[in-house]
């Protein structure tokens, strides 16, 4: 197998190359640290383990020499640095936790190496996952390998960015409240986040536990069935794990519909279509490319619903109340005694505290303890937090009443392609505003999907992927998975891929 055929392999697809003894995983692996060293100035990668990674493959070769399959055995993939993992640094995108190395690994992390994937590193993120460009990490902003000059989305961007670059077959990230589906969006890949408790939450660093999931990206929705299959199931270890069998979601994803056929598919099916989700507002190119799918997915047997989800603008408060409120309270562990960054100068136990902290966290990470403090202080509790939690429920409420109408949504992952980096610099509210497609599905706890439906066709995002999400009720996450799938049957968006960077990473 050529070199460059190998890197356009999906995790599928290496699967059958690995199984047919097309490719050993030493080669794939040893070629994708390569590519991997190759693109540094993309920014994806935080560290990489070369040693380990192939010590791994070569475990996973001699497993399958002694007759063991599995689709995922051999396969390498990175994971967003907010996962603990024993054997490589973990940082959360954060100065606090550089150098920070973990004595365990996260639940998703061992789940997928007794898959035997090959862990090949860690991947950039915001700083502990709270934003939408990754321009909030402190090692440095991740670049879009579309157009080297824009953001790959965030926070899970160095997972989006080292997918659509050909560097790894997938990569796991975690949605707060977008940081999967957007990303994907950006940099033109599959991504899915499951319903809240689906994933363990084990082993990753908290920003907000009630929002928090992982869930994985990849280049097809298939790709995204095999990693979930392994990394979700319940775990004792999170208390707010769901107790649910193991499932199979690739099984999920080829099993027909009752009623359909091979021209359709997706006969039966009923795809609900918000209309805040299409405000007037929406980019011109978003909106093109999510008519033509929404095309697609017709001409596929589906039927288009008119439905409503009257408070999305509210998702934005009420989400920027509550997540902040809850990393306020989960931040507080860094203090410079038990992990992390510590001052090196102070005068007292309080000045210590202080300058840990001022020293150890970003601007942004700043901004929402201070918000999040604010909000559970006394006398502002009610009005601010307990609103936003009474207005959480009637946001999964309304969600509740269109899926007695749908049995999926779709609408946009984002009102824009992917925007230039630095444009959002002095402007965070920008920046929140821009996640008001994504939050309503991450309050209401529910599984939703981001899926290249397109690229924009004009203007100075020409060229630039745009995403389709899908959302679903709780635990459905194999009909998102098998409307994706037939979708990607139907479609090339996501085999596309950015042209290839120049030596450094440079176009
Ligand atoms: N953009 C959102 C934020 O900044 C979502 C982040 C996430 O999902 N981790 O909080």
């Amino acid at each position: 197998m050529t070199a460059a055929a190998l890197h356009e392999l999906g995790v599928a697809a290496l699967g059958r190359a690995l199984r047919a003894r097309e490719v050993s995983s030493v080669e794939a692996t040893r070629h994708l640290l390569d590519r991997l060293a190759a693109h540094e100035r993309l920014g994806a990668a935080l560290a990489l383990a070369p040693e380990a990674a192939l010590a791994q493959a070569r475990t996973a070769d001699d497993r399958r020499a002694a007759g063991e399959t599995g689709p995922l055995l051999g396969v390498p993939i990175a994971h967003k640095d907010i996962f603990v993992t024993r054997d490589l640094p973990t940082t959360a995108g954060s100065r606090m936790l550089a150098g920070y190395l973990s004595p365990f690994d996260a639940t998703v992390v061992a789940r997928l190496a007794a898959a035997g994937t090959v862990t090949l590193g860690k991947l950039n993120c915001d700083e502990f996952a709270m934003g939408s460009a990754n321009e909030n990490s402190a090692f440095g902003p991740v670049r879009n390998p579309w157009d080297p000059a824009r953001v790959p989305g965030g926070s899970s961007g160095g997972s989006a960015a080292a997918v659509a670059a050909r560097l790894l077959p997938a990569a796991t990230g975690t949605d707060t409240g977008g940081s999967i589906r957007q990303p994907a969006s950006f940099c033109g890949v599959t991504g899915i986040k499951p319903t809240y408790g689906v994933c363990s939450r084990w082993g990753m660093v908290a920003f907000a536990s009630s929002l928090d999931q992982a869930g994985p990206l990849a280049r097809s929705a298939e790709d995204c069935a095999l990693l979930l299959s392994a990394m979700s199931g319940f775990d004792p270890r999170d208390s707010t794990s769901a107790e649910r069998p193991p499932q199979d979601y690739h099984a999920m994803l080829l099993q027909p519909r009752a009623g359909a056929s091979a021209a359709r598919p997706l006969a039966g099916l009923r795809i609900g279509l918000p209309r805040e989700f299409f405000p007037a507002a929406l980019a011109a190119d978003v909106q093109g490319a999510l008519q033509s799918a929404l095309g697609v997915l017709e001409s596929l047997g589906a039927s288009l619903v008119d439905v409503s989800l009257p408070r999305t603008e509210l998702s934005i408060p009420v989400y920027y109340l509550i997540a902040p409120a809850e990393a306020s309270s989960n931040l507080s562990r860094f203090d410079g005694v038990k992990f992390g960054h510590r001052a090196a100068h102070y005068a007292d136990l309080a000045d210590m505290y202080a300058k840990t902290r001022a020293e150890g966290f970003g601007a942004e990470v700043k901004r929402r303890i201070m918000i999040g403090t604010y909000v559970l202080s006394h006398g502002y509790y009610d009005a601010y937090y307990l609103q936003a939690q009474r207005l959480r429920r009637m946001i999964a409420d309304d969600f509740q009443q269109c899926f007695a109408l749908c049995d999926l949504i779709a609408g946009p992952v984002a009102p824009s392609v992917a925007w230039p980096l630095g444009a959002q610099d002095d402007d965070p509210v920008a920046a929140y505003l821009a996640d008001i497609f994504t939050l309503p599905a991450s309050l209401a706890g529910l599984p939703g999907m981001s899926i290249p439906a397109g690229f924009a066709a004009s203007g100075a995002g020409a060229g630039l992927p745009v995403g389709l999400q899908l959302i679903g009720d709780y635990f459905a996450e194999g009909t998102l998975l098998h409307a994706a799938h037939a979708f990607q049957q139907a479609s090339d968006f996501h085999r596309r891929s950015p042209a290839p960077l120049g030596a450094a990473g440079a176009r």
